[in-house]
C-alpha cells in the first residue's frame, strides 16, 4: 500500500501477519503515523524503515518518525551520509547493493539505481515462500542491475513519472526537463511500459504505477502508455496507479 507517491512525497508500507517495513517516509510523520492506524498499526510496531535515497519527498517526515519508533532506517552508504546531519547518527544502517537482510518473515534485498542522488536505491521484499515485491522508482533508465533484481518479482511499484511530448512541451525549463528525462532522472510513461512488459513476460502480475508528475503526467496518460507497451500481456497484470497524495488500496500479492 502507498502513503503518498510522487514528487510531494513517497512512503509506502508492506506488510503481513508478523513483520512490518515502511519503505521512505517523504511525508510528515503525522500522516504516515495516520495511514499507518487505517491499517491497524503504529509507528513502534515497525520492523524496519528502508530508504531508497535522500532526496526531500523521500525522508522529509523521518527526524520525527524516528522519536516515534525504535526501527532502524537501512539505506545505502551514500545515501546515509546524506541524511545523518537530519538523524541521529546510531539510528542508521547501511545495507551494501546485492546484500539481503531478514526481518521477521520477509527478506530485503537492494539493488543501483541511475538517479542523480548518491547511493540510489531500489528494493525486492520477499516473504518466505512466497511473493515478492520490486520498488523500481527514482531512476532515470532500467539498468542491467535493475532488470537482474526485479525481474521474477510477482508485482512491483514501477515509476511512470512523465509523457515524454508533455515534458517537452511542459513548463518547466530547459535544464529541469533535461534533468527529469535524463539518464539520472526519471522514467517516462514510455519506459515504464517496456520494462513493464519485461516484468509481466518474467511473471508478475500485480504493476503499481508510482511517482507521476502532476505537470507532465495524467495517471489516465500513464496508464494508457503503460497498458499499451503491455500488450498481450496486459489480460494477465492487475495495473494500477498510485494517488499522489492520499493512501492507495491495499493490494494483496
Ligand atoms: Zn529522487
Ligand atoms: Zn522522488
Amino acid at each position: 500500500m502507498t502513503f503518498a507517491s510522487g514528487s510531494g512525497g513517497n512512503s509506502a508500507l508492506v506488510w503481513n501477519a508478523g513483520t512490518r517495513i515502511l519503505v521512505d517516509a517523504g511525508i510528515s510523520a503525522t500522516r504516515i503515523t495516520a495511514a499507518l492506524a487505517a491499517v491497524g498499526a503504529v509507528p513502534a510496531a515497525l520492523d524496519a524503515v528502508l530508504v531508497t535515497h535522500g532526496h526531500t519527498d523521500h525522508t522529509a517526515g523521518l527526524p520525527i518518525l524516528l522519536k516515534r519508533t525504535s526501527a532502524q532506517v537501512w539505506t545505502s552508504g551514500g545515501t546515509a551520509s546524506e541524511i545523518c546531519p537530519k538523524c541521529p547518527e546510531d539510528r542508521v544502517r547501511v545495507i551494501a547493493p546485492g546484500s539481503a537482510l531478514r526481518f521477521g518473515t520477509m527478506t530485503v534485498r537492494s539493488f543501483e539505481t541511475p538517479h542523480d542522488s548518491a547511493g540510489s536505491t531500489g528494493f525486492v521484499i520477499s516473504e518466505d515462500g512466497g511473493a515478492s515485491l520490486a520498488f523500481v522508482t527514482d531512476l532515470g533508465r532500467v539498468t542491467a542491475e535493475v532488470r537482474r533484481a526485479a525481474l521474477g518479482v510477482s508485482a512491483a511499484i514501477l515509476e511512470s513519472n512523465h509523457d515524454l511530448d508533455m515534458l517537452r512541451a511542459g513548463p518547466y525549463p530547459w535544464p529541469l526537463k533535461r534533468r527529469v528525462g535524463g539518464d539520472f532522472g526519471h522514467l517516462s510513461n514510455e519506459a515504464a511500459g517496456q520494462f513493464a512488459r519485461e516484468l509481466a513476460e518474467a511473471g508478475a502480475k500485480c504493476l503499481l504505477l508510482a511517482h507521476l508528475s502532476e505537470t507532465n503526467n495524467t495517471p489516465e496518460t500513464a496508464r494508457r502508455a503503460v497498458a499499451a507497451a503491455l500488450g498481450d500481456a496486459a489480460g494477465s497484470v492487475t495495473l494500477s496507479v498510485a494517488p499522489a497524495g492520499e493512501c492507495s488500496e491495499i493490494f494483496e500479492i
